[in-house]
């Protein structure tokens, strides 16, 4: 492996020089502590009671949202003038893993919220977009991403939707899919397409915009029914020559691809924190429940092969901790994180199937039942294969920066 075109500073072929400023990587700051600790202290009050009721009406309820926004769970990388707490992307990372011990929906409405809409509008928007959009942001406004069309996932850049340049702005025509939280947005990040002529450049003209849920042709289709996330809506969206005035461009107009690419790094990240913290959950409800179900007459987790299952997940969700916190950091401190994007997530995705599994069979028959939350953790966690990428494009991902 050739881990200088990987950038890892872990693997530098020269060591480091060593710096008494450098802690392990498991040790939190103390803001971050008392971060980490106050999240989980509302996800453990006000998010995990719900969680039941959540799943059955298919949605997280409105006041809970209004309660995680008045936490300031939507305003963690806004700067303070915009009403939000001006932190940094790994507050956004302990945020996610935190909620998502309680739910995984509710940590995924935060998770694109701020990895990719607060995070994209502070960093390439506009002073007017800041302006204009972070205040909202950071209070109510729920913001949603949707780069994906029925025919391109994987694939995202092969979207069909088209922008059409008119007077003051442009005309947005074609179909988007699979839009997490599309249900409850206000605002949507719309990734289409500008003819050449139109001033796309000569490679696909990609665009970003930020669209306004009230904007006269765009109609939010209605919520797909998951596997799992059901609390989280996952909706089509359509438009039919929806104006977005100039003012609404993210970035450059026919430059969003490296824009998009950019924030897909983060928000691989973020997935990976939600993934860490649903296995976590099912990490301590198998072990919970392996010192208390006898069989044979001890208790489960006195047999050897369930204590060295159980060690097993247990280093699986710390390999994937800390991959994500490392990729979490470097992002922070403006590295290139394609790579630590690309391995925190696959190895996360990895973890959460197998630990959540795991989690299941540790409960026998219970585990199989809707009764206990260990068949909730596992339909959650499988979604962490599909979204942000699948297996196959973080492989592709890493496989690149082998230059083989
Ligand atoms: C719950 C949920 C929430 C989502 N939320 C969002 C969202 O908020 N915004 C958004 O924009 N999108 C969202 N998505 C879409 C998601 O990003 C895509 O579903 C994902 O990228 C896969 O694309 P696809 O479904 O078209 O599958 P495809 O791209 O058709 O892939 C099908 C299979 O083929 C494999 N494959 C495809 N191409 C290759 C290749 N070249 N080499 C090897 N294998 C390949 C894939 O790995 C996969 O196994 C969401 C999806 C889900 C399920």
């Amino acid at each position: 492996m050739s881990v200088q075109v990987l950038q890892s500073p872990l693997a530098q072929v020269e060591p480091l020089p060593a710096s008494r400023d450098t802690n392990p990587l498991s040790v939190l700051s103390e803001d971050e502590r008392l971060h980490f600790g106050a999240v989980h202290q509302v996800a453990m009050a006000e998010v995990a009671p719900l969680t039941r009721r959540m799943e059955e009406e298919g949605q997280i309820p409105p006041e809970l949202v209004k309660r995680l926004a008045r936490y300031g769970f939507f305003g963690v990388v806004v700067p303070e003038q915009f009403g939000g707490s001006g932190q940094g992307f790994f507050d956004v990372v302990l945020t996610v893993e935190a909620l998502a011990r309680a739910d995984a929906a509710v940590a995924l409405l935060v998770d694109v919220h701020n990895t990719l809409i607060t995070g994209a509008i502070n960093r390439f928007g506009r002073r007017s977009q800041r302006f204009r959009l972070l205040p909202q942001l950071a209070a109510e406004r729920i913001g949603a991403f949707s780069l994906s069309e029925a025919h391109a996932g994987s694939d995202a850049f092969a979207l069909r939707t088209t922008a059409t340049p008119v007077e003051g702005g442009f005309l947005l025509n074609g179909s988007k899919a699979w839009v997490s939280g599309g249900r409850e947005a206000g605002l949507y990040l719309l990734f289409a397409r500008l003819a050449p002529e139109d001033g796309g450049d000569s490679r696909d003209g990609i665009t970003a915009f930020l669209v306004d849920r009230e904007s006269s042709g765009l109609t939010v289709g209605p919520p797909e029914a998951k596997v799992g996330l059901k609390a989280s809506s996952t909706t089509p969206l359509f438009l039919k020559d929806c104006f977005v005035a100039d003012d609404d461009v993210l970035g450059e107009a026919g430059k969003g691809r490296r824009l998009a690419m950019a924030l897909l790094n983060e928000g691989r990240i973020g997935i990976a924190a939600q993934l860490v913290g649903i296995g976590q959950a099912a990490l301590d409800l198998a072990v919970a429940y392996a010192k208390q179900r006898e069989a044979f007459g001890r208790r489960i987790g006195k047999n050897q092969s369930v204590a060295f299952a159980l060690a097993d997940a247990a280093m699986q969700v710390e390999t994937a901790r800390l991959l994500t916190w490392n990729a979490a950091r470097l992002a922070d401190q403006g590295n290139e994180t394609r790579y630590a994007a690309a391995m925190a997530k696959l190895t996360a995705q990895r973890m959460a199937e197998s630990v959540t599994s795991l989690g299941i069979e540790i409960h026998g028959g219970a585990g199989y039942t809707t009764d206990c939350l260990a068949e909730k953790l596992w339909r959650d966690a499988k979604a962490g294969t599909i979204y942000e990428g699948t297996e196959n494009m973080q492989l592709t991902t890493i496989a690149h920066g082998l230059d083989l």
